[in-house]
């Protein structure tokens, strides 16, 4: 089996559609699972409206309802063409804006407003069959619901999934094309939950390692992960191999192609995936596999937001047991350590949200004296075995000679040299390092 996973934007319009209908049916030689997201711009709807609903601004919410239905309205119009399959999508929209509607009567809860935010991927696979079935392509709608859970810890359940799935398939074994909501899931309440924002490539990814897929096809706008940031630098280059481990470190550091938790399941079951572009289907993308390819530096990732904290004490010299304790801190508000660095009296770690950041300080204070510092950005460099790279330090810092680099993360990963720098310093960090290291403008 492939299992093909197409985002918000290509789906987002009705051409756009017409043209995913294409990519799934050019070649019949295995079954194919599709993942759909929602529409492009309606989840972000989805949540605002669920925001208002939380606020009590009833009014509100129901304005941006009616604004959503409008723009379903209009969507439908253009993706089919006969009367019949009209009728049918405006019953699928007209369904579905009657429960947010429904729901907007009821006292708001937490469960509601998981219910609200999976509306988006029912409403695109639904409509999507629809077209299907106008266009006379023989497929099957997989409800996400009835296979795809999570546990107390809202981590996904691989075993029951394989189970769950692979029981449907087999009843439908005649059954060539199939077709499932990206996203949204059960949780062990067995209420509707979701896989947090981002999360069809998640879903794409557990689908795969599920079924053990041939290969696992994550297609958007872009043909595939570049080596630098093309919205940053004026020339970028596409990736063409990575292994599971660079594409980890890329995705977990900035680069936003691929959601850095959807990796293990594809990993783990060694499903090759590929980063694939709707605009392009021609363009090779980046294939991530087991093995990386070739040994050196593949791309530069940013991940902006970071705040330092600095640890002083004298108290840390000579001591043992002192890191654990600073651990302990950060553990006990479950907030995750990015990059860390120490000298014999000072300790500096980086965090990428600030929401428990007051607590913590407070919390730090006995071990020392606190600073921090927000507004940082982390460079990742990574590359198969760079840290064993020859020269990689002298030629990453002769490029970066005119950058104050804060930080520097080298020897914890053999595929990722990380470097932390004042955000107003990225730009120019990403360039020089795009000219220093790729010889690219
Ligand atoms: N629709 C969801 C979101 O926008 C999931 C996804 O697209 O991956 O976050
Ligand atoms: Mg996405």
């Amino acid at each position: 089996m492939k299992i093909m996973k197409f985002g918000g934007t290509s789906v987002g319009k009705p051409d756009r559609m017409h043209q995913v209908a294409q990519l799934i049916t050019k070649d019949d030689s295995e079954p194919v699972i599709v993942v759909l997201s929602a529409l492009s711009g309606t989840t972000n709807s989805l949540v605002a409206i669920g925001e208002a609903m939380a606020a009590g601004s009833r009014d509100q919410a129901k304005e941006l309802i009616d604004k959503l239905e409008a723009h379903y309205q209009s969507f439908i119009k253009e993706l089919v063409k006969t009367d019949k399959a009209y009728a049918k999508a405006r019953s699928i929209v007209s369904e579905h804006f009657e429960f947010l509607n429904i729901i907007l009567k009821i006292s708001f809860s937490e469960a509601l407003s998981k219910d609200i935010l999976a509306q988006g991927e029912l409403l695109s696979t639904k409509l999507f069959s629809v077209y299907l079935e106008e266009k006379g392509i023989d497929h099957m709608l997989l409800p996400a619901l009835e296979f795809m859970t999570i546990d107390a810890q809202d981590e996904p359940q691989l075993s029951t999934i394989k189970v769950k799935l692979s029981r449907i398939l087999q009843q439908n074994s005649n059954k060539k094309l199939f077709i499932t909501q990206g996203y949204i899931c059960r949780n062990s309440r067995g209420e509707v939950d979701n896989l947090k924002r981002g999360g069809s490539d998640y879903t794409a990814s557990l689908v795969a390692a599920a079924v053990n897929a041939s290969v696992c096809e994550i297609w958007t706008d872009i043909d595939g992960m570049h080596n630098n940031d093309p919205r940053i630098v004026k020339k970028t280059v596409p990736v063409e191999q990575l292994s599971f481990e660079e594409a980890a470190e890329l995705a977990y550091f900035g680069a936003k192609i691929l959601h850095p938790t959807c990796i293990w399941p594809a990993q783990q079951q060694k499903v090759p995936v590929k980063l694939l572009n709707t605009m392009q289907p021609e363009a090779l993308g980046t294939t991530i596999t087991q093995e990386a390819g070739s040994v050196g530096v593949k791309a530069v990732a940013a991940k902006d937001g970071i705040i330092v904290i600095n640890i002083k004490s004298s108290r840390m010299l000579l001591a043992y047991g002192f890191l654990r304790k600073i651990f302990e801190v950060f553990e006990k508000y479950r907030t995750s350590i990015d990059m860390i660095t120490t000298s014999e009296v000072a300790v500096s770690v980086t965090i990428d949200h600030g929401g428990n950041l007051t607590a913590i300080v407070k919390e730090l204070e006995p071990f020392g004296t606190i600073t921090t510092e927000d507004n940082h950005t982390i460079i990742s460099v990574v590359g198969n075995e760079i840290a064993q790279t020859k020269h990689i330090l002298s030629k990453l810092f002769e490029a970066l000679t005119p950058i104050p680099v804060r930080m520097v993360s080298y020897g914890g990963s053999k595929h990722n040299v990380s470097m932390l720098v004042p955000s107003s310093y990225k730009t120019q960090t990403l360039q020089l390092l795009n000219k220093g290291l790729f010889g690219l403008e």
